[in-house]
């Protein structure tokens, strides 16, 4: 399989060139240039499969021409080491709970699978390979920890100084060896902005060999599709199955649109954000305008410019109107958040994390409309956000063990300045 760059200014390369490089020579993003579908057979089967059997198939059709069988076996059941199961909230709601893995949030699986898969394709390299990662709370925990120990890989990881949560914080700070965390002194769209101009830097590169680990990256991006492909197998009722994602970058909702393109039988997709709602205005004008990100309780999705949006407009030919046909998006604001997990705490016993009532929120909005039944991915365990959460709903929520062991370890960063020099002095150095 070759993967083409969304500017289309740099020939197609392999999955071993994508995976090292992240960003594309011409600043675009890579796509597979052909997404086969599954086999009828697979989905009247799917009901009765294990997330591993499932994730395996799903693997086999995107990277079954570059890695062999025994090989990717290896990777996806290493990767996939914890459930994601599915829980009914209403009749019609039910949580795909993504937060059962090392860091207690989905973007376990998508790191994990990098990390085992850049070790896989570098393991006869003599050169260091550094991956460099953005985030605004969970990539960076999830990466650091995917990564740590792996050898012959170093890790950046660069964050907005205090804004993200205590605990988010220590699973990257507190790991040490071939992990270095970053304070920089601006928001999550700064630590962007730095990574993809250090990736444009001729000096840097000279230096080292660099690659991304955010959302960008292609081997991030398509593992996500497993859980959807799990989720709808454990839907009880298959019928009309609609999927809602809370979004910040659109790495994760754009692997469900992928599934969905390989056969998965979703009926629709639903995009919830917080206010930074660039992506529900795009859907109801047609126009895209990006602009700065603000500070929300949602905080891994204040993104204010998500830059998996030019694979989704790649994937739909470039058609507002054919975007619209799969995605609804809305938009909620912070006190509507709150009384969200207030209230589905109240009525129904389910403790929602700030993304996942983005999540319930808007799917239960689209539902309301629509008919069908269906599931929104929880994005987080609620205790990630432990203070947030634990001043909506008025009580304590217990530290399950492995946030504990983070929150014993002691912060190790360095404070630098919102600039690629500051970067640069730091990584030569
Ligand atoms: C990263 C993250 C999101 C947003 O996911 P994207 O793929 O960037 O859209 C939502 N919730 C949580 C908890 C996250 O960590």
């Amino acid at each position: 399989m070759k993967y083409y760059s969304t500017n289309g200014k740099v020939p197609p390369v392999t999955l071993r060139e994508a995976v090292t490089q992240g960003l594309a020579g011409d600043n675009g993003l890579f796509m597979p240039e052909r997404f086969d579908r599954l086999p009828d057979s697979f989905f009247d089967a799917i009901g009765g499969m294990s997330l591993q059997e499932i994730s395996l198939a799903a693997a086999q059709n995107f990277f079954g021409e570059d890695i062999p069988a025994d090989d990717l076996r290896h990777l996806v059941y290493d990767t996939l080491q914890f459930e994601i199961p599915l829980r009914r909230i209403t009749d019609r709601i039910y949580a795909l709970e993504l937060f059962h893995g090392p860091t207690m949030a989905f973007k376990d699986v998508g790191a994990r699978f990098m990390a085992r898969l850049l070790a896989y394709f570098t393991r006869d390299a003599h050169r260091e390979i550094n991956v460099l990662v953005a985030t605004s709370g969970d990539t960076g925990s999830a990466v650091a920890n995917g990564f740590h120990n792996v050898p012959g890989i170093k890790v950046f990881v660069l964050y907005p100084k205090g804004r993200v949560s205590a605990i988010q914080e220590k699973q990257f700070t507190t790991l040490g060896g071939n992990v270095s965390a970053l304070e920089v002194e601006g928001a999550f769209d700064d630590c962007q902005r730095m990574v993809k101009e250090a990736f444009l830097d001729r000096e840097l590169n000279e230096a080292m060999t660099l690659t991304s680990a955010n959302s960008i990256n292609l081997a991030r991006l398509l593992p996500q599709s497993f859980y959807y492909y799990h989720g709808y197998a454990q839907m009880p009722d298959k019928s009309e199955v609609v999927c809602c994602v809370p979004s910040g970058n659109f790495g994760n909702i754009c692997a469900g649109l992928i599934a969905k393109r390989t056969g998965l039988p979703v009926r629709h997709f639903i995009a919830g954000t917080n206010v930074n709602d660039v992506f529900p205005e795009y859907i109801r004008t047609g126009l895209y305008k990006p602009r700065a990100s603000v500070a929300t309780i949602a905080n891994a999705m204040d993104v204010g410019n998500p830059s998996n949006f030019v694979r989704i407009t790649d994937l739909y030919g470039h058609s507002h109107e054919a975007i619209c046909q799969d995605i609804s998006s809305y938009a909620y604001r912070d006190s509507t958040i709150r009384e969200t997990i207030r209230e589905v705490k109240a009525r129904y016993g389910y403790l929602l994390d700030p993304h996942g009532a983005v999540g319930f929120k808007a799917l239960e909005h689209y539902l309301s409309s629509h008919d069908g039944t269906g599931f929104f991915i929880e994005t987080a365990h609620p205790a990630k956000f432990t203070d947030t959460v634990e001043e909506i709903i008025g009580e304590p929520v217990p530290l399950p063990p492995a946030l504990a062991r983070f929150s014993a370890g002691r912060k190790q960063t360095t404070v630098i300045p919102a600039t690629l020099d500051a970067l640069k002095q730091y990584m030569l150095s």
